[in-house]
């Protein structure tokens, strides 16, 4: 609706509709729908890895793996921006079975070094999960870099089994079987949290990092966090709080026996050779 925008004169005698928010956000979509199959091919995606610490030792227990596009001419683009358009066109699927492949080979790395953690963590995303190739795929993978399933965690969020939960029901337990570990991220910010929980035991709950960011200015959002430590912990599943930013947030799931912690606080995510500098130091 030309009533909307403000209309401009652009000095070449024309008048044109300035809308450039709206323009710059669907050409940017278009940009990313078009250049992920690249980057891909040019090398442009690359893993960073954040570790999650035992809270009662301070000991690195596992790595998360996080992409991220290093575009030759826009600069760093996110996953939040990039995974849900990659999503869209499919390309999700090779680019996360290269997500995959590369993480396992970097994992080996830090395994000859000597400084390995106990586990590697890779997001799914629904469309991967929902992939019917996901498990020959993750098969092929792990024998293909010699990496052990009981080394390898799929983190999922509540809305993978959007479509089919007895579907999902099916998949996730041959996952489990295969000795792979499975945590449920972002606990909180789906539709029926607790009604997954009835149904499909996680090894491992992510507290969503917007629980944590309130936990200590909102009474009851810390009562709420207080109540999914103790709830998973009944369920034999472990808790881990996402996003701790401060010593504060630390100190209050400390005090409340969550498990693990994830955050900026700890640790950045970090290239693997980094990596490997932060884990020696530990
Ligand atoms: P997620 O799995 O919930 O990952 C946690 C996000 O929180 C990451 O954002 C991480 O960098 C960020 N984070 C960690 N600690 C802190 C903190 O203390 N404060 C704040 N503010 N943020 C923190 P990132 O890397 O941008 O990833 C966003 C999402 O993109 C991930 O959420 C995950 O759902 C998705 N994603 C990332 N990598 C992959 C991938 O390889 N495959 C798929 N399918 N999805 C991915
Ligand atoms: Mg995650
Ligand atoms: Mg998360
Ligand atoms: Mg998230």
């Amino acid at each position: 609706d030309a009533a909307m925008y403000d209309v401009k004169f652009n000095g070449k005698n024309h008048w044109r509709y300035y809308s450039q928010g709206i323009e710059d956000s669907n050409q940017r979509r278009m940009m990313i729908a078009n250049g992920l199959r690249k980057a891909l091919e040019r090398g442009e995606l690359e893993l960073y890895y954040q570790p999650k610490i035992q809270i009662s030792s301070g000991a690195v227990m596992a790595v998360e793996v996080l992409l991220r596009w290093e575009h030759p001419l826009y600069g760093r683009i996110m996953p939040s921006e990039f995974i849900p358009i990659a999503e869209e066109t499919g390309m999700v699927l090779p680019i996360g079975e290269w997500v995959l492949r590369k993480a396992c080979k970097d994992y080996k790395a830090w395994e000859k070094v000597g400084c390995a953690p106990e586990k590697l963590c890779v997001n799914i995303s629904p469309r991967q999960f929902s992939d019917h190739q996901l498990i020959p795929k993750i098969k092929q993978v792990l024998e293909e870099t010699n990496f052990h399933p009981q080394r390898l965690g799929l983190e999922i969020t509540e809305n993978v089994a959007m479509y089919n939960m007895a579907e999902a029901e099916t998949k996730l337990t041959e996952l489990k079987e295969m000795g792979i570990l499975l945590a449920l991220d972002d606990f909180g910010t789906g539709y029926s949290s607790l009604n997954y929980l009835r149904r499909i035991t996680f090894d491992k709950v992510k507290i969503d990092r917007s629980f944590i960011k309130d936990v200590l200015s909102h009474e009851q959002t810390a009562k709420i966090v207080q109540s999914i430590i103790f709830t998973a912990q009944s369920l034999n599943m472990t808790v881990v709080a996402e996003g701790v930013e401060t010593k504060e947030q630390l100190d209050f799931l400390k005090a409340n026996h969550c498990d693990m912690a994830q955050g900026f606080y700890i640790c950045k995510p970090l290239p693997s050779k980094e990596l490997i500098e932060f884990l020696q130091k530990e």
